[in-house]
């Protein structure tokens, strides 16, 4: 072992499990391909103020999880900690919202970095699989990111997961709102910070997992008694949507995010099987994110999948992905000459799109064998010394056991015949 550890509240992805982390992303994002986002990849460090005014200042994000730093120009940076900010000023950079073809529908897939409490399904750097919809109020555009997450993790096998839903309002409705909300609250019995929270981001406030707070929030005043007409047909017009697609869904009054720029739908997918860190994605519409950081105006929808906690409750549920496997030939030379030839065709057959690996450090026949085995290749190439005199390769199907010489100039089309 090296003296070196990965840093606390890391881990890395490593063979097998690290295909399942291929397979979920692959998995989210397909859903998104297929209904036209394109993808986006922005820098893993941006200027510290594009979350700080976009993720919102007194959020838990910015106030103690974001990484920053100064680099020796003196510039102020921070670590990603999320993605909507970034994909967002890269849109706006590159004037896609110019394009009259709104709404510009992005996805993307990365490392993120929040500096939490490190505990299971909870992580210092972790990855996630977003999507956001930009430039266009439409309750299809919300209600089609819904259909898509739940199709992804329904495509994925899992089951034991629900969507939660709310409306937030609008800044006609929610400054209300927040006056009563904050009225109620500071007739409670709440510590110190928790009233300063209260009086910067009351709505934060009922997103207390304390069951102290929990209970003196029971009678708390609820948005949905306050939205305005809009956001009230706005919000019927989604839920009828994804109910027409046959999405299950519970409506949650008190369901906030830990991020301030969102507005009208609101959701999250939790899962039953994690524990306290039951949150495998969430997103909603952020209608004033864009004017936030120095946009125009451009009211937006997305969501953002986590791929660590996604993969947690794969295992909890006790799916197992189909994952093909990726050697399809494996070859196994005993012998200097026969080593040389095999390492040929295995080029050759690499170079003609068939995954194909070898038996390298000149392991004996039975340790390579156990190496083809261990591979998962539906085939085994096997050459020594007798088969170079025969003139042959013996090519085995792993499956049916079978076994037959074939020419090598014949290798390649026998490989074939029997991959289909
Ligand atoms: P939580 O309430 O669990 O802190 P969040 O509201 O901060 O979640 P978002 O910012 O909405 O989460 O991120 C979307 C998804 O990314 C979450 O649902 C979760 O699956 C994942 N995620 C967020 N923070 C972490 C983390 N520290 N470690 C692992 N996954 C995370
Ligand atoms: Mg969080």
């Amino acid at each position: 072992m090296s003296t070196f550890q990965a840093p606390k509240g890391t881990y890395d992805l490593i063979p097998p499990r690290s295909a399942v982390f291929l397979a979920v992303r692959d998995a989210i994002s397909a859903q998104a391909r297929s209904a036209g986002y394109g993808y986006v990849e922005t820098p893993g460090f941006e200027d510290v103020n594009l979350f700080a005014r976009g993720v919102g200042e007194s959020t838990d994000i910015v106030t103690k999880e974001m990484y920053t730093l100064t680099t020796k120009g003196g510039d102020q940076l921070a670590l990603r900690p999320e993605g909507t900010a970034s994909v967002l000023r890269a849109a706006l950079q590159a004037n896609l919202h110019k394009q009259g073809n709104l709404p510009v529908k992005l996805w993307y897939s990365g490392s993120y970095y929040r500096y939490e409490r490190a505990q299971a399904g909870r992580y210092r750097h972790f990855s996630q699989v977003g999507a956001e919809a930009i430039g266009a109020e439409d309750p299809a555009l919300d209600a089609e990111l819904i259909i898509l997450a739940d199709q992804a993790y329904r495509s994925l096998g899992l089951r034991q997961y629900r969507i939660l839903l709310n409306s937030l309002g609008d800044k006609e409705c929610r400054p209300v709102y927040r006056e009563a909300l904050q009225t109620f609250l500071r007739g409670l019995d709440l510590d110190e910070e928790t009233l300063r929270r209260a009086e910067i981001n009351p709505l934060r406030v009922l997103d207390d997992k304390r069951p102290d707070v929990q209970k003196q929030l029971v009678d708390a005043p609820l948005l949905r008694d306050y939205l305005c007409d809009a956001c009230k047909a706005y919000h019927e017009e989604v839920r009828a949507l994804i109910t027409a697609a046959g999405v299950v869904f519970e409506d949650d009054p008190k369901l906030v995010r830990g991020l301030d720029y969102y507005t009208r739908t609101t959701f999250e997918f939790v899962h039953d099987g994690l524990g306290a860190q039951s949150a495998v994605g969430g997103g909603g519409r952020y209608d004033g994110l864009s004017e936030m950081i120095g946009g125009p105006a451009l009211p937006s929808v997305g969501w953002a999948l986590g791929v660590d906690r996604t993969v947690l409750a794969l295992e909890a549920e006790g799916v197992e992905l189909d994952l093909p496997a990726t050697t399809s030939v494996f070859a196994v030379a005993i012998g200097e000459e026969a080593r040389r030839l095999l390492f040929g065709k295995v080029t050759e057959l690499r170079r003609a799109g068939i995954a194909t690996d070898f038996s390298f450090g000149g392991k004996g026949l039975k340790g390579s064998m156990k190496d083809a085995n261990r591979s998962g290749a539906r085939i085994a190439l096997v050459a020594g010394e007798r088969d170079l005199a025969e003139g042959v390769i013996q090519v085995k199907d792993m499956e049916s056991g079978e076994q037959r010489p074939v020419a090598p100039d014949a290798l390649l089309d026998a490989v074939r015949g029997i991959l289909g």
